[in-house]
């Protein structure tokens, strides 16, 4: 087996691990393969190795990759900072962007997705720990803008995505992702159907699982450090 594809396999078991640990079903939980900054060689040898899924976080980087993989039926994560003037290559290229944060970006992707295409799945970015340096709509401002982006025509409004801060103490780290949690059952209590939880990256993966993580986003524990 090639490193890549063993590196993918111990993802795959700790995510296993993990369900069964919180009595959780492991096929609802996906793996998304986090490939910022390696080249399209290295995700063609995780789609041989079973990968289906891959997130970007640069627009300009991440189209490059979609035209020189279009031969693999890819599905595509935008999960980096969206920026006004990307807004239509990304609605053009992405089934999925995991970090709307605000009325206007939404908004924006809705008018360029292209009617040949399925409505794109989107999730909210909600900055949990209200860091400073961190992207995300405040939680106390997630629920207006989910009734702002659910009514968006060529959206589809899938549920939040946190990048929580860096926490060693797995009790911390799942201090955050309940407060996500808690978030998204409220919304959904609201009346907003949402079925995804974004969350759990490389050093906190068991961490989000267990507190309900549909989607965790993975990337130096499958492709290693990045260059
Ligand atoms: C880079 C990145 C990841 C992956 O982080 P790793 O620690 O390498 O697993 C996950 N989510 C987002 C939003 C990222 O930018």
């Amino acid at each position: 087996m090639s490193t890549l594809a063993s590196a993918l396999q111990c993802v795959r078991e700790r995510i296993d691990r993990a369900a069964s640990a919180a009595g959780r079903d492991a096929s609802e939980i996906r793996l998304l393969a986090v490939s910022k900054a390696w080249p399209a060689t290295c995700l063609r040898q995780a789609w041989q190795a079973g990968q289906r899924a891959f997130g970007e976080s640069y627009a300009q980087e991440g189209v490059q990759k979609i035209g020189q993989l279009s031969d693999l039926p890819i599905e595509w994560h935008f999960i980096g900072p969206v920026q006004s003037n990307k807004t239509r290559i990304l609605a053009e290229n992405f089934a999925w962007i995991h970090s709307i944060d605000r009325e206007k970006i939404a908004e924006r992707l809705s008018a360029a997705r292209p009617p040949h295409l399925p409505p794109l799945d989107v999730c909210l970015q909600v900055n949990v720990s209200g860091d400073a340096s961190k992207s995300g709509v405040a939680p106390e401002h997630a629920s207006a803008l989910a009734g702002t982006v659910v009514a968006l025509p060529r959206l589809r409004l899938r549920g939040l995505m946190v990048i929580p801060r860096h926490e060693r103490d797995h009790a911390a780290q799942r201090h955050w992702f309940r407060i996500a949690r808690d978030l998204k059952d409220r919304i959904v209590a609201e009346g907003i159907a949402l079925d995804t939880l974004s969350m759990g990256m490389s050093d906190d993966l068991e961490a989000a699982v267990l507190e309900g993580a549909t989607i965790v986003r993975i990337g130096t524990a499958i492709f290693g450090p990045r260059p």
